[in-house]
């Protein structure tokens, strides 16, 4: 269906769509329903056999519209297949255990997000499977990581609160070397602005929930991955029980068709945002690689076809107290988890806890970022007042 001569947006709005529409609503309708009835004996056997390979079983394997879903995610990341699962946490999870055995080592962005670092802490290590963090810009330094019993390669960039790039295509190719998996957290560009799978990567998991859904609304995850891990990705996903909600589904269909022009809109407002706070003496540091200044520029400008609404920002010389107060006083932007919807939102975070292959130096200064989807000239506003009280404390 999806013709390779179309331009971008319109491939975007084609995804997934294996028929033309007629005598019918445009969208899928939402499927709600565990028990699938069959014919008769022989199609039941039959299809017991194919329950995972998107065939209409019971409930948990997933419905026409989870399978439509996976086939617009697969379409748009260039992947052999891709998998729905009820959160991008149950993605992560998922992936790993697909892949990984007791013995198995691991090596991890020192950049990961909360819940990957978490599980090789525990789940992982209980199973006995070790893990190694690496500094993001460890490039062909990873080989010294590279044990008999390493198993594969964890990657994420930008990186989560402190957003260094790396260079995926590099490791990619390292990993090749060694015949070890490459898996990699792909949320903060989204399909749209980063291919994985055109740089060979293995598996790629996004959380759904954040742009992909779009508007704060459902919790949703989606894996997708090459010809090679297709099947035990999926089979994996179906044995963890995890399966996405029929609304979810829905939710997460209908946000990809307006994802491309919504990150249009963040990136616009995230660069207007950022621009003003560079000129403001609190500010030490803005951390978003699509600025020319950031050390991790020639690695975004050179493999991303765009950059999201999420950023960190260091402030200078402050007290928590004084920033807490500041971003209390904060109208449009909320203090909240997630990201990706519509809405500004900003966290105080602390990396330099977290960080173990090397420091992060700047101490309770960290803001994240997200930029919504509101006039960009009402959030600067916004901003401007707070950071007026944070000049007067
Ligand atoms: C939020 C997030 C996840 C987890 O997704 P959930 O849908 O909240 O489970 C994974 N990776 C990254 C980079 C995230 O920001």
């Amino acid at each position: 269906m999806v013709k390779n001569n179309y331009k971008k947006d319109t491939k975007n709005i084609l995804a997934g769509k294996r028929k033309k529409i007629s005598n019918s609503f445009v969208n899928s309708p939402i499927y709600r329903g565990s028990t699938v009835l069959f014919d008769n004996v022989e199609e039941m056997q039959t299809k017991i056999k194919k329950k995972n390979t998107q065939t209409l079983f019971y409930g948990r394997f997933g419905n026409p519209a989870t399978f439509e879903f996976e086939a617009a995610i697969a379409d748009i990341d260039e992947a052999y297949s891709a998998v729905a699962t009820s959160s991008g946490t149950a993605a992560i999870v998922a992936s790993l255990l697909a892949v990984l055995k007791t013995g198995d080592h691991i090596l991890m962005t020192d950049s990961a997000y909360g819940v990957s670092r978490n599980l090789t802490k525990g789940l992982l290590k209980n199973m006995g499977i070790t893990t190694t963090f690496y500094q993001p810009n460890i490039g062909s330094n990873i080989q010294d990581l590279i044990t008999t019993k390493t198993k594969l390669i964890f990657m994420e960039s930008p990186g989560s609160l402190t957003f260094e790039m790396q260079n995926i295509p590099q490791l990619i190719e390292i990993a090749k070397k060694h015949k070890l998996i490459t898996i990699i957290d792909n949320t903060w560009a989204t399909s749209l602005y980063f291919k994985p799978m055109q740089y060979g990567v293995d598996i790629c998991i996004q959380s759904a929930t954040k742009y992909i859904v779009g508007h704060s609304d459902a919790m949703l995850g989606v894996i997708t991955a090459n010809k090679k891990y297709s099947q035990s990705i999926r089979k994996s996903a179906h044995n963890l029980g995890s399966c996405p909600g029929p609304d979810d589904i829905y939710l997460g269909l209908r946000g990809l068709k307006s994802l491309s022009i919504r990150l249009k809109k963040h990136e616009e407002n995230a660069f207007k945002i950022i621009e003003w706070l560079l000129k403001q003496k609190e500010v030490f540091k803005v951390l978003y690689p699509a600025l020319e200044k950031d050390p991790g520029y020639t690695t975004w400008k050179k493999d991303f076809e765009g950059a999201s609404g999420l950023f960190g920002v260091i402030l200078k010389n402050t007290h928590k107290e004084h920033i807490y107060k500041m971003i209390n006083n904060l109208k449009l932007f909320n203090i909240g988890f997630s990201w990706g919807g519509y809405e500004s939102l900003i966290l105080p975070v602390n990396p330099e806890k977290i960080r173990e292959t090397y420091q992060w130096n700047y101490k309770d200064l960290t803001l994240r970022i997200h930029a919504g989807l509101e006039d960009p000239e009402d959030l600067i506003y916004d901003l401007k007042n707070s950071f007026n009280i944070l000049r007067k404390s």
